[in-house]
């Protein structure tokens, strides 16, 4: 099955049409085999959320805990407010990103900035990272493996981050943060938890640039995470 016949059965199932199979995936494999990951070593003691954080991402530099290691220009770690009291955890990096080493830096990058600047809520003030920090080949969706290898790392970025509010970015981030496996249309607006933490999944932006009619559904749910970020600082709720 070719690459474009991937994309279409992958935008069919983001559409909402659960029963639509996709192909097993790519044997992206190794020659050499990518040994088991290793547990990460405990956190440094001490330091700032910020200090913590540069850490954790010199320590995955040159990480190979899965094969995505082997395509990758370099690990895409993550961006924003160490303290961010909103975190978005998207799919994994994309051709822009693996260049330029920062997520959702390419097309659908800069809508997501465009509505979180039309929110009020600017990109530096968020914290943004992905499922997997190394560019899946072709863009296909990482795999079970890959994503178990990288967990470590979001979830250590999550405890430091520490926000409040979760915006999960896609079918893959929900699928993976939280064990979903309903279509978007099914996820998207509906809150729910993670950890004890207040998450609310919605359209990845790359979606909303093949399918603009979803836009006014994602804009409502940023709006209802601005709504509960002021209400959980004890503002008046925006109109
Ligand atoms: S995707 Fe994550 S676990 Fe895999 S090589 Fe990259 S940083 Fe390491």
């Amino acid at each position: 099955m070719n690459l474009a016949t991937v994309e279409l059965l992958r935008y069919l199932r983001e559409l909402g049409w659960s029963d639509v199979e996709l192909p097993p995936p790519s044997p992206f494999v190794s020659a050499s085999p990518v040994a088991s990951p290793a547990p990460l070593p405990p956190p440094a003691a001490g330091g700032s959320a910020g200090e913590m954080l540069a850490a954790l991402a010199a320590q995955l530099a040159d990480c190979r805990r899965c094969r995505l290691c082997e395509g990758r220009t370099q690990v895409v770690f993550g961006v924003g407010n160490p303290q961010a009291r909103l975190m978005f955890i998207g799919e994994g990096p994309g051709q822009e990103e693996d260049r330029l080493g920062e997520p959702f830096v390419g097309r659908a990058g800069r809508l997501l900035d465009a509505m979180l600047q039309a929110l009020g809520l600017p990109r530096r003030e968020v914290y943004i990272a992905n499922v997997v920090k190394c560019r899946p080949p072709g863009n296909r969706d990482p795999q079970d493996d890959e994503v178990a290898a990288c967990r470590p790392f979001l979830e250590r970025q999550v405890e430091l981050v520490n926000p409040q509010v979760i915006v999960t970015l896609g079918r893959v981030a929900a699928r993976h943060l939280l064990g979903r496996s309903e279509a978007m249309r099914e996820l998207r607006g509906r809150w729910t938890s993670w950890r004890g933490r207040r998450v609310l999944p919605t359209y990845h932006p790359a979606f909303l640039l093949r399918t603009p009619s979803a836009k006014a559904e994602a804009w409502r749910d940023l709006k209802e995470v601005r709504r509960s970020l002021s209400l959980a600082r004890g503002e008046a709720g925006p109109a």
